[in-house]
């Protein structure tokens, strides 16, 4: 069939809207109308430098299955959010965790196994990013990729709690797992960082301290559940002032003074995780006495989709997860805008509605 995609054709280029080939799905596989998708820090990582082109970018999208095969667990009609892709078949996915599924980065480079993609341009093959590839009408994903979810969810929120959202909540709930009381640090407040506030602050952690170089991102840190909000160049004092030692800390900047901060801001036995790239900070003496460790091969919050995406949209349906607060819708045809607002910091998390 033929669909509307944004396809990018060469680094750092601007995706254009092109009319491309979409293949049935094979066993396995749903035909999903997306209705938007939402663009993450990936996906401008990727359009700055892909691994090959043409591709159509996207991997939060969320839409209505239109056709299943040989997925008994699927009905035309369903609403699916989409997320990363697994195999299923290698000793990670048959063990329950498919976010080490050993092939991830080959799916995250959207090459199903044997090297097939159902896209393609004039008999030129077309990868879609993820094997999703969402900033397009339709896509052709594995069953393992789809999450059933509440046919009341809002599908212009929907679609960024298979990446972004995931992650970040399900590093504080999953990996973290805080008591109540227990303190938490979150360096950097995009997405990821602003769904970590919100999954400590149901998690009941005490103080939540949310760091962050924009001030605008901080009253929005705020008014999702931060406690107390840093900014400015004395950032470690500040933390200090707040806590002599934290139990948590979370960075998602990607900044070697941030995460170096947020070591020093633990305590005994606290521990670290930084999401996205950039180095370990150094441990000195101190950290090693005290104890502490730090985490910085986090892959999507280490969650299985089917079952936390539908746990976190339950939150969000009792208002305990209000990311509405995050997301700025664009249409298609204006991709190229919220792509540059969202590196340029004006949106938190722009989707795009198809
Ligand atoms: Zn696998
Ligand atoms: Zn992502």
């Amino acid at each position: 069939m033929k669909i509307k995609a944004a396809v990018l054709r060469r680094p750092g280029g601007k995706l254009n809207i092109e009319t491309l080939e979409l293949a049935r799905p094979r066993e396995g596989e749903l035909l999903v109308r997306i209705h938007s998708c939402g663009i993450c820090h990936t996906d401008e990582m990727e359009r700055q430098s892909p691994w090959r082109t043409p591709i159509v970018l996207g991997h939060e999208a969320c839409g209505t299955v239109e056709e299943a095969v040989g997925c008994p667990d699927f009905m035309p009609g369903d609403k699916v959010a989409l997320s990363y892709a697994s195999c299923g078949e290698c000793s990670e996915c048959v063990a329950g965790r498919p976010y080490a599924c050993r092939i991830y980065r080959q799916l995250m480079d959207g090459m199903r196994p044997g090297g097939y993609t159902p896209l393609s341009a004039c008999g030129e093959p077309v990868i879609p990013f993820f094997c999703q590839g969402g900033f397009a009408e339709f896509s052709v994903v594995s069953r393992r990729s789809a999450v059933k979810i509440d046919p009341d969810m809002d599908m212009t929120l929907a679609g960024p709690f298979g990446c972004g959202i995931q992650t970040g909540a399900g590093t504080v709930l999953n990996c973290f797992a805080p008591l109540a009381g227990q303190g938490i640090l979150i360096t950097g407040v995009g997405t990821v960082g602003l769904s970590a506030v919100m999954a400590a602050k149901i998690a009941g952690c005490y103080p939540i301290i949310a760091a962050d170089r924009f001030p605008a991102r901080l009253e929005l840190a705020e008014s999702l559940g931060a406690s107390h909000c840093v900014s400015g160049p004395d950032l470690a004092a500040q933390i200090k002032s707040i806590s002599s030692g934290l139990d948590f800390a979370l960075d998602t900047s990607a900044d070697d003074d941030l995460r170096r901060i947020a070591l020093k801001a633990l305590g005994l036995r606290g521990k670290g995780a930084s999401l996205g790239f950039g180095s370990l900070p150094a441990f000195d003496d101190e950290d090693r006495e005290a104890e502490k460790s730090w985490d910085g091969d986090i892959v999507e919050g280490r969650v299985v989709p089917q079952s936390f995406i539908p746990y976190l949209i339950g939150l969000w349906k009792d208002g305990r997860f209000p990311v509405e607060k995050l997301i700025t819708a664009f249409p298609l045809g204006e991709i190229n805008e919220a792509f540059r607002a969202n590196s340029e910091g004006r949106a938190v998390k722009p989707v795009i509605v198809m």
